[in-house]
């Protein structure tokens, strides 16, 4: 570590600085054909092999705009509160690197579809407004491949490789403006507003939205001002975060370092930086450029687009019910509170418990297994709860043998074993295992008859009016059953033989 990369205790920061973020999302759209061709944007195939001369800007090509590309964009700015534009236009940002083979990106400048929007997140009971400045869609680079290298970065690498195939895949650009006033809530308001936007493009459907496949990118900005000061600081940018959870340890660590440059009567470099996952830490990438070394100039080859008021009517009209409105609806149908309800998104279980109740199980029984028992596997496991291998309809089919007393609580435990061990569907496991509970069958009142037998003082007690005495009768039988007997049935049973005869 360089000696720019001393940290500031996190608690201390907060007591000379307010940051204050900014977030730039890229989303990739789920269109099948690219931006301005027909290529196809399928993940994983061949290296170029999905390539024609539009995205790879050989001489004499034409675009022409992907209509989904559009009608995706505008109908995310809709779910964001955002004026669409009626007049828009693509312009040209001149830069010159190898994963762009135009020697320019066509993108959206002066003219966005999408401006003036908010979105609201929440962090431990508290509302935070995050203002969107604009949504405008861009198309995606190549990929740079560094080969030979430690670092998979240029530096130190033999040789590097270009795959085209994601260049043109059409990409929308979400841009906030500064976020001031979360204090030491930052990180988790950053990482809150991009779980949010995630949940809502999940919803849109414009998007696969998977960050592992970069689909999802955010670019963080962050700042630092000493308490008091009118004027934001300077603000670092730091590239391609790829995870929720980075979102939230970039704007960390970048607050803990500013803070200590800052203390050393030091500036803040405006420039971008890159993330490291392994250490959580920032490294300088380059300068930042200025809007005017991009040239930026109006697209000459596409014609502006003007969307019909109509049209955007109909599309505002046709959004599903967004992911707040939706949790909202869901708290008074559950009859839960929204602290309730903030640890079910917490867990990642809104979806999982909606499903559940629409399997059949009652909303109580559903928060109980998710949030209880299989949270707890899930903990265990060190995965999220979404990944543990059973469906909501096995939990639904779980909970409902234990309502028609198939099975009890300590045996639904055993089958859910048997479920995640991926012996087949909960009754298939209850039967397969022998897990339903004993009826009064001649093997339960034998049970019965040989604890009486084996315990003679105890059943004595019992028989001389020391009723309490027969738990432990009751202890034995389960025992014996190896807890499949139901507990109230034995103690009735043991209660016919002993009690007011
Ligand atoms: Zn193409």
């Amino acid at each position: 570590m360089s000696t720019a990369d001393r940290l500031v205790d996190f608690d201390e920061v907060l007591t000379r600085y307010e940051p204050v973020m900014g977030l730039e999302t890229h989303v990739e759209l789920g269109t099948a054909s690219k931006m301005f061709c027909g290529c196809s944007t399928t993940f994983g195939a061949e290296p170029n092999t999905q390539t024609c001369p539009t995205c790879l800007g050989l001489p004499g090509s034409l675009p022409v705009a992907n209509s989904a590309a559009i009608e995706s964009t505008i109908r995310i700015g809709l779910a964001l509160g955002c004026r669409i534009a009626t007049w828009a236009r693509f312009s040209r940002k001149n830069y010159f690197y190898p994963d762009i083979p135009k020697g320019f990106q066509t993108t959206q400048y002066d003219e966005p579809l999408c401006t003036a929007g908010h979105l609201d997140v929440e962090v431990d009971g508290e509302t935070y407004r995050v203002e969107i400045e604009r949504v405008h869609l861009e198309e995606d680079t190549g990929k740079n491949l560094h080969v030979g290298g430690s670092t998979g970065r240029i530096h130190g690498a033999d040789h590097s490789l270009i795959d085209y195939n994601r260049a043109g895949i059409p990409l929308v650009e979400i841009v906030t403006r500064p976020i001031p006033g979360a204090g030491a809530k930052a990180p988790e308001v950053a990482k809150a507003y991009v779980t949010e936007l995630r949940e809502i493009l999940v919803t849109l459907g414009v998007s696969e939205v998977r960050m592992e496949q970069g689909n999802l990118r955010c670019d963080v900005n962050t700042s630092l001002a000493p308490i008091g000061h009118l004027e934001w600081g300077t603000r670092t940018e730091t590239k391609n975060v790829n995870s929720l959870r980075s979102v939230e340890r970039a704007v960390r660590f970048e607050m803990r370092r500013q803070a200590a440059v800052l203390d050393a009567g030091g500036s803040i470099t405006q420039e971008t930086r890159h993330f490291h996952e392994d250490s959580g830490s920032t490294s300088p990438g380059r300068s930042k450029e200025e809007a005017t070394d991009y040239r930026y100039f109006p697209e000459p080859d596409l014609v502006p687009v003007a969307p019909d008021e109509e049209w955007v009517a109909t599309l505002q009209a046709g959004l599903p019910e967004l992911p707040a409105a939706r949790r909202t609806r869901l708290s008074d149908e559950w009859g839960i509170a929204p602290t309730e309800m903030a640890w079910l998104v917490n867990a990642g279980a809104v979806e999982l418990v909606s499903e559940t109740v629409a399997a059949g199980a009652s909303p109580g029984d559903a928060r109980k297994w998710w949030l209880g028992d299989l949270a707890r596997r899930a903990n265990d496991s060190g995965t999220e709860l979404a990944e543990l291998a059973v469906t909501p309809a096995q939990v639904a089919e779980l909970i409902g043998l234990i309502s028609a007393g198939t099975i009890n609580d300590q045996l639904a435990r055993q089958a859910l074993d048997g479920v995640l061990a991926g012996e087949g569907d909960p009754a298939a496991v209850v039967e397969a295992r022998g897990l339903a509970v004993m009826g009064e069958s001649d093997e339960l009142v034998s049970a019965v008859d040989a604890a009486i037998e084996g315990n003679p003082d105890v059943a004595d007690k019992v028989r001389g009016g020391k009723v309490q005495a027969i738990g432990a009768l009751v202890g034995a039988v389960m025992k014996t059953t190896r807890g499949k007997a139901d507990a109230a049935t034995v103690k009735r049973m043991l209660e016919e033989r002993l009690v007011s005869s």
